[in-house]
């Protein structure tokens, strides 16, 4: 049972009420590890089954992939929506694999309830609250990526409005942080993974490829995320990165991931976790 934490909650407060949930079934495969793979946005009908097929036979356990893209710019692509979706219970149906993609709008709960197993609420949107309670409301498993600038209590406070409508199938994903260094796109806390298992019973997913924003960096955070003790990574894969509409120069090549894949599990392997879908 998820008791609900209070929005004033101090730090001893979050360990005693978040925390240490002894119900059985409050995480039922602690051992297992979500490689969770995909571009960053549906392109086309050949990327998207191109990209499903290399991730699915290289042992990724879930695909991702954004029909609704929250732009820096509105005068950028904004994602294929509905077409987007489709896209993906294509490639779902095709791999068997569960799908992750990003919700925006409450208004497109119902189709994306369609495709999804997972929603994803973006980093811009971890604290739209009404958002955040509406796909508590749906029943839907829930990544919750943390803002920009969020502090972990702010992070759990997201969580907490999913869990509030009786919704316990949140996971929590470090996605890096805004600092001072200016070197790379995000700062990566990877201090954040085991600090917010020792607050939450929850999963901790980390997102490489956002925090680098380059495509050197996605492997060695990801061998780091993994033996730190996350229980998966969400990382982008696209057929041919340099034509990307978003992100190209952080997503990993389709004909590399297979090999990545390999390393990625060896180093989960060392934290004691073994690939399993995250849902
Ligand atoms: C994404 O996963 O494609 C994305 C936009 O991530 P974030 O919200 O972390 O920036
Ligand atoms: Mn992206």
């Amino acid at each position: 049972m998820m008791i609900v934490m209070k929005p004033s909650a101090t730090e001893d407060e979050i360990q005693a009420v978040v925390t240490r949930i002894e119900d059985a079934g409050a995480r039922a495969h602690p051992v297992n590890f979500a490689l969770i793979a995909g571009p960053c946005t549906v392109e086309s009908r050949d990327q998207v089954l191109t990209t499903a097929d290399a991730v699915n036979a290289a042992g990724a356990t879930m695909f991702r992939g954004g029909a609704y893209k929250p732009r820096t710019s509105p005068y950028a692509f904004q994602g294929l929506g509905v077409e987007g979706l489709r896209l993906l219970a294509e490639a779902k149906e095709r791999t068997g694999l569960p799908i992750v993609t990003e919700l925006m709008d409450a208004r497109d709960l119902p189709a994306v309830l369609e495709v999804a197993d997972v929603i994803q609420i973006g980093a811009r949107n971890m604290q739209n609250y009404s958002l955040l309670s509406e796909v508590g409301r749906s029943g839907c498993a829930v990544l919750i990526k943390r803002g920009l600038s969020s502090t972990l209590e702010e992070l759990l406070m997201a969580a907490e409005y999913v869990l509030k409508e009786g919704n316990e199938n949140v996971l929590l994903c470090e996605r890096g942080i805004r600092t001072f260094e200016t070197a790379y796109r995000f700062t990566l806390d990877l201090t954040a993974v085991p600090v917010l298992k020792e607050l939450t019973h929850l999963p901790v997913i980390v997102d490489p490829s956002h925090a680098a924003g380059r495509r050197a960096l996605v492997e060695p955070l990801s061998l780091a995320a993994a033996a730190v003790g996350a229980d998966g990574i969400i990382v982008e894969v696209h057929p041919e990165p340099d034509e990307a509409i978003c992100d190209g120069p952080q997503q990993l090549r389709t004909d590399a991931f297979a090999d990545y894949a390999a390393r990625v599990e060896q180093a989960a392997a060392v934290a004691g976790k073994i690939l399993h879908a995250a849902v």
